[in-house]
């Protein structure tokens, strides 16, 4: 049965909100976050004027990572406890997981997915639970394990290697569609790891690549999904056959849900927009779509039609969305005023996927 998980993330005041002297406008409260309207950001509201001076929205998880000296601060490693062990069981059993991580540009979602060093995020965590499952099981199962990782980017819906061979540097890659397995991304390259040092400096060689690729625009790691594959294999030599399960663990760090502002873009950065806002859409759709069968437990309701076809993300990843797959969405927000209106799109945004 699809399980769908949604959690929203405020982080703390950035240097650059402070000399705004931009005010606090989230409050955590068990499950409920809650957004307070002040007078000045009425006005941005596009016309939304409600009167209602709060909105509140509840989730599988709310997390207050606004003050760490506060005592419902939540930490790296209690989103690794509630959401990275669910991950790694649907592994361990078999199934395959997606974890995305959606908000507006700077709001904290690379830092929730890859953290600082020392201070890791979800990405680095479930590698290592990953590593320390198959150094456990090693010992006493008639079970082998190995496991190879991918990155690539969808920029603009094309399909880029972040850990390319020669062959494929600098391609644009493509999308096809194998007859039982499904879409894939053709000569995506796959690396075999055996220690989580290897994890790391890939993720690190596939981030420079992100940040530093199509030179002469800017920030377009802001507008790419970054998506961080593990593929987590199992052979069983038990009976007389060895068999094989493969669990596939999509990592993703979704481009900025900041809509681009119609006023001043045209051309190219116009069509990326467009390529973004369609995505984010489809994937909220398609998320929502699943986390309805799941809640009227598994129970098709009449036929719901899950557009995964509407864009290359959702498209690639559909294979592991839906059926016994285990999908989370982390929402990252700013905590600051001038944040206001790209804070509620996120909120109701998440508000929906669930
Ligand atoms: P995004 O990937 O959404 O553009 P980042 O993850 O790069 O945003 O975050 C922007 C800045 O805010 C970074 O300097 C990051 O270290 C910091 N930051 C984000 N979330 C947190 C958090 N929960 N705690 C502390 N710092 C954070
Ligand atoms: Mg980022």
């Amino acid at each position: 049965m699809a399980s769908v998980r949604v959690a929203v993330r405020v982080r703390p005041l950035s240097q650059r909100e402070k000399d705004l002297s931009a005010k606090v406008i989230i409050q955590v409260d068990g499950q409920i976050t809650s957004v307070l309207s002040t007078k000045e950001n009425f006005s941005c509201m596009n016309g939304e004027l409600s009167g209602e001076r709060v909105k509140s929205f509840s989730y599988d998880f709310s997390y207050d990572s606004m003050n760490s000296t506060s005592l419902n601060f939540v930490t790296q490693e209690k989103i690794f406890k509630d959401l990275g062990t669910d991950v790694l069981q649907a592994a361990f059993e078999g199934y395959n997981a997606c974890v995305f991580a959606y908000g507006q540009t700077g709001s904290g979602k690379t830092y929730t997915m890859m953290g600082n060093p020392g201070d890791y995020g979800l990405i680095p965590r479930i590698c290592e639970g990953l590593f320390h499952h198959i150094g456990g099981v090693l010992q006493k199962d008639k079970a082998s394990f190995h496991m190879e990782v991918s990155y690539f980017e969808i920029y603009n819906e094309r399909v880029r290697d972040l850990l390319p061979s020669t062959e494929t540097q600098g391609c644009e890659l493509r999308v096809r569609e194998h007859p039982k397995d499904g879409p894939y991304v053709d000569a995506l390259s796959r690396h075999q790891v055996q220690s989580y040092t290897e994890v790391g400096q890939l993720m690190q060689e596939g981030n420079k690549r992100r940040a530093t690729a199509n030179t002469g625009m800017n920030n377009v790691s802001s507008r790419s999904h970054a998506i961080f594959t593990i593929r987590f294999i199992k052979a069983m030599f038990d009976g007389e056959l060895p068999s094989e399960t493969v669990s596939k663990v999509h990592l993703v760090d979704l481009a900025g849900s900041e809509r681009a502002d119609a006023t001043q873009t045209t051309g190219i950065r116009l069509k990326e927009g467009a390529n973004i806002n369609r995505s984010l859409v489809t994937l909220g759709i398609v998320i929502s779509t699943l986390a309805d069968l799941s809640v009227s437990g598994g129970i098709k309701r009449k036929q719901s039609f899950v557009p995964y076809r509407d864009s290359v993300l959702t498209w690639l990843l559909k294979d592991s969305l839906g059926g016994n797959s285990k999908t989370i969405m982390i929402a990252t927000i700013s905590p600051a005023d001038v944040n206001y209106s790209e804070t509620l799109n996120t909120l109701r945004y998440a508000s929906r996927a669930k």
